[in-house]
């Protein structure tokens, strides 16, 4: 090793090229040792690790030196009504945040208890949207009605990358010279991101040998990937899930320690009137809490939380109670591809009851869609819950201060 050692600092073996000259698991943990060298830092920790990284360095990392690991925990079970999940769950959730798992917890109680959140997938693709470059304003209008008019051939071209993905629609857009198609892409259970590209860098050289327009970028933020925007909210992103449950007065009083009115209060007063004072994107109380912590342990792309965030959480009064529910109108799911298939996030997917591609492609992604929904409704209740009782502090004072 001492002589591979030499050749990296002599520039003659790249750092990230060592898996080709050894197995992953020395490449990694000689890199590691280089690393270590080089900051006079002990890495011995991040060398800890459970999972084979055979198929993790040449699909999911480079450069790998070692793992962080997150703590794991579960809330539940929670009882979910959907189209795809029917049944009660564990939730698995990675987080260092003290107290989320429990907060979770208290909200799967009480939809449990109140027979379950029944859930419903109401859209589902997932875009790319390319920018390419007209030579006027005119000729921008004419490239888009042309990619409007001619779906069917940009389909062909597209789904000739892929065997699951497929073509669904597209919308124009222009400013300018600039012309945007986001193409929507059913990507069956993969979350879909590579594919959607693929297929659209496709679709896109076609567009241009037939109106001449120049592709820029096969990505030009209409997409829009892991950024807060309106278009994911207004049009969609992936899937759009609602989720929803008529919780009793008395359940209410029991859970939450708190009353329906004031559960609607909190949540207008909140939710919504702040939000928009604030002009934001998300009008709920910790919905990117749950999906990221549902995201790392399950293998999901951290970065698309941003989109997650965009939900919406609504509290009507109804009679003898309140019908609460969140609306997620671009969640990024995938049950195959991406980091779906590593040892620790696979065995959460299967504890779930969705690992893998399903029977009939797509409702593995849609199943665990809303499952994550309906984590979402709990979490939301829960700090609604906690806050109406304005006992957020007191948790938190309880369960997730550091070192005193
Ligand atoms: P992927 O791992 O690139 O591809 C999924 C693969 O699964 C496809 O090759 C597909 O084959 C195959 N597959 C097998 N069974 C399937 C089934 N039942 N349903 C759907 N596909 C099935 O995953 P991806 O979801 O397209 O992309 C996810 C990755 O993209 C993540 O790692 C994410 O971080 C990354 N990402 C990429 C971009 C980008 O711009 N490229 C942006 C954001 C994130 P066929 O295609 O042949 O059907």
């Amino acid at each position: 090793m001492d002589e591979y050692l030499a050749k990296i600092r002599s520039g003659d073996l790249k750092l990230y090229a060592l898996e080709k000259s050894m197995p992953a698991d020395d490449a990694v943990s000689l890199r590691r040792r280089y690393i270590e060298e080089e900051t006079g830092t002990d890495l011995s920790a991040v060398g800890t690790y459970s999972i084979p990284i055979d198929r993790v360095v040449t699909r999911n990392i480079e450069n790998m030196i070692g793992c962080v690991q997150i703590p794991l925990g579960v809330a539940g079970p929670l009882a979910v009504k959907g189209e795809y999940a029917d049944g009660k769950y564990w939730l698995p959730l990675a987080t260092t945040e003290g107290a989320l798992v429990a907060s979770i917890n208290r909200g799967c109680g009480a939809i449990t208890k109140a027979g379950g959140a029944e859930v419903r997938i109401l859209r589902d693709g997932m875009t790319r949207a390319p920018v390419f470059a007209a030579r006027s304003v005119s000729h921008a209008a004419e490239v888009a009605r042309w990619a409007e008019d001619n779906l069917l051939l940009l389909k062909v071209a597209a789904e000739e990358t892929t065997n699951h993905g497929e073509l669904i629609g597209l919308t124009t857009y222009t400013a300018g010279t600039s012309v945007f198609i986001r193409f929507e892409f059913d990507t069956k259970d993969a979350m879909g991101m590579n594919m959607a590209t693929i297929a659209s860098e496709a679709a896109a050289h076609l567009i241009e040998e037939e109106t001449g327009a120049k592709l820029i970028a096969v990505s030009g933020n209409m997409c829009c990937d892991k950024k807060p925007s309106a278009i994911n909210i207004i049009e969609g992103r992936g899937k759009t899930v609602s989720a929803g449950v008529f919780l009793s007065d008395e359940l209410v009083a029991s859970v939450f320690k708190t009353n329906s009115a004031t559960l609607a209060e909190v949540n207008t007063r909140k939710n919504l009137t702040g939000s928009a004072r604030a002009a934001s994107l998300g009008f709920n109380a910790q919905a990117a809490n749950v999906i990221a912590a549902m995201f790392i342990a399950c293998g999901q792309d951290p970065a698309h939380v941003v989109e997650g965030s965009n939900t919406i959480t609504t509290v009507d009064m109804a009679e003898g109670g309140v019908y609460v529910s969140v609306t997620l109108p671009s969640l990024q799911v995938g049950t195959v591809g991406g980091g779906t298939s590593i040892a620790t996030q696979n065995a959460n997917l299967t504890m779930l009851g969705v690992a893998g591609g399903a029977e009939n492609p797509g409702d593995n992604a849609k199943a665990f869609a809303e499952i994550v929904a309906a984590g979402v409704l709990a979490g939301e209740l829960s700090l609604l819950g906690a806050l109406g009782a304005q006992h957020l502090g007191k948790a938190h004072r309880e369960l997730g201060r550091g070192e005193k």
